[in-house]
């Protein structure tokens, strides 16, 4: 069975065409600049890199040449669309409205045009990626595959806000999370590394990258995660603040005569450790920074660690024990230096870093860097939400 599984942007379409008895991506690549001006192609597959330049006007121009390389003599990977046996989305926000990934059909895309406003940045991409797949390849099934389904488990507790009932039951405002197919992946690959049933374990998984969220899961499903209504809330971000106090915000808006709207940007593009050091989003860039004497560099990164050393904290007190904590993505893979300052001091709770294990370079496979004394197993998994959203695929067919 073979899965192409989507990630469509607003002018950009990651794709990855999946072999689901290996679990291996045969093709993968990107479209960038639809509908703008120089549009795009790379396309990886067969051991090469293929790179075409095209306009794209839509979505549908982007999702037609994607398949066109698909197939084709020297790019491609199959002879017809005939061997996609159906092709996964994925989407940023559920609302209520979805608690599992779904099968696309008509009355889905209406529930999807309601629900876009609730990821104004995402949503509306991928309902484009959607159509536009609908458009080339009629008849082939579809999935979609929420970021929000893994935390559906919360408890009403952990996902309300403490404003006006009604006003959640009308308006639906509540915790949703993000990242969700990546906490889910690495919480699984960690109880088959553990050799433990996922119904035995609690874990804490912190996918830490541009954008940072960490997840309480206890017994194989999420209890509590730092990412709110939207992905703005939690740590603080590359660019994007995390926590912080709503009035803070009012006030920042009426001093520097923004609208809320462009409030919003702020807090999401221009705040977090590029606001804290003024000097880059990218962690690498803060690390030499900080290693040349920026000293607004070091604070960006203490804020960081500082923020994830608390969540984890909190969350170890909502699990009631602790039996893994999981790092993933771009930092949480490769920075060690990030991963020593989240945990250093928290080993009177029995979490116990191994130094030299911890500088081992990401390899893309899981190693341990737990201490033998620690009672917490400390693990990195490279994450793959691809994979994921190809198996919730290939499970819904
Ligand atoms: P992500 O959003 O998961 O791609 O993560 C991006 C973040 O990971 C950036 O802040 C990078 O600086 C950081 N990072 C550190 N080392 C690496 C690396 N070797 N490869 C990719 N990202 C890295």
């Amino acid at each position: 069975m073979k899965i192409l599984v989507i990630n469509a942007g607003s002018s950009s379409l990651k794709y990855q065409l999946i072999n689901m008895e290996t679990e291996e991506a045969i093709a993968k690549g990107g479209c960038e600049r639809i509908g703008i001006p120089g549009g795009k192609l790379t396309h990886k597959a067969n051991g090469q890199t293929f790179i075409v330049e095209q306009e794209l006007p839509t979505h549908t121009d982007a999702i037609a040449l994607v398949l066109k390389e698909l197939v084709d003599e020297t790019a491609g990977v199959i002879r017809s669309m005939d061997e996609i046996d159906a092709v996964g989305h994925r989407v940023v926000a559920s609302g209520e409205a979805f608690k599992q990934t779904t099968l696309v059909d008509d009355h889905v895309m209406e529930l999807m045009d309601e629900i876009a406003e609730l990821a104004p940045l995402h949503n509306p991409a991928a309902i484009l990626g959607v159509n536009a797949c609908r458009a080339v390849m009629p008849g082939k099934k579809m999935a979609l595959v929420f970021d929000t389904s893994f935390h559906a488990t919360m408890p009403d507790y952990a996902y309300l806000y403490a404003i006006d009932y009604d006003d959640y039951k009308r308006y639906k405002v509540r915790r949703y999370g993000a990242h969700g197919t990546s906490h889910k992946y690495v919480a699984g690959e960690a109880a088959k590394y553990l050799g433990k049933d996922p119904a035995d374990l609690k874990l804490i998984t912190c996918h830490l990258g541009n954008g940072s969220s960490i997840s309480a899961v206890k017994g194989g499903k999420c209890i509590d995660t730092s990412m709110g209504f939207t992905p703005l809330a939690g740590v603080p971000m590359g660019t994007r603040s995390g926590d912080i106090d709503v009035a803070a915000i009012d006030f920042l808006c009426h001093k520097k005569g923004m609208s809320m709207d462009e409030g919003l940007t702020y807090l999401n593009k221009k705040c977090g450790v590029l606001g804290i050091s003024g000097v880059s989003s990218d962690f690498r860039d803060l690390a030499a920074a900080k290693d040349a004497g920026n000293d607004r560099a070091r604070l960006a990164l203490d804020m960081f660690a500082y923020s994830c050393k608390k969540y984890i904290g909190a969350y170890l007190a909502a699990l009631g024990g602790l039996d893994a904590i999981v790092f993933t993505a771009g930092i949480g893979e490769n920075t060690p230096d990030v991963r020593r300052d989240i945990l250093g001091g928290l080993e009177a709770l029995g979490i116990v870093l191994d130094a030299e294990k911890n500088a081992r370079k990401n390899d893309g496979t899981i190693h341990e860097i737990s201490a033998e004394t620690s009672a917490v197993k400390i693990l990195v998994i490279p994450t793959n939400e691809e994979l994921v959203i190809a198996r919730e695929t290939a499970a819904l067919l």
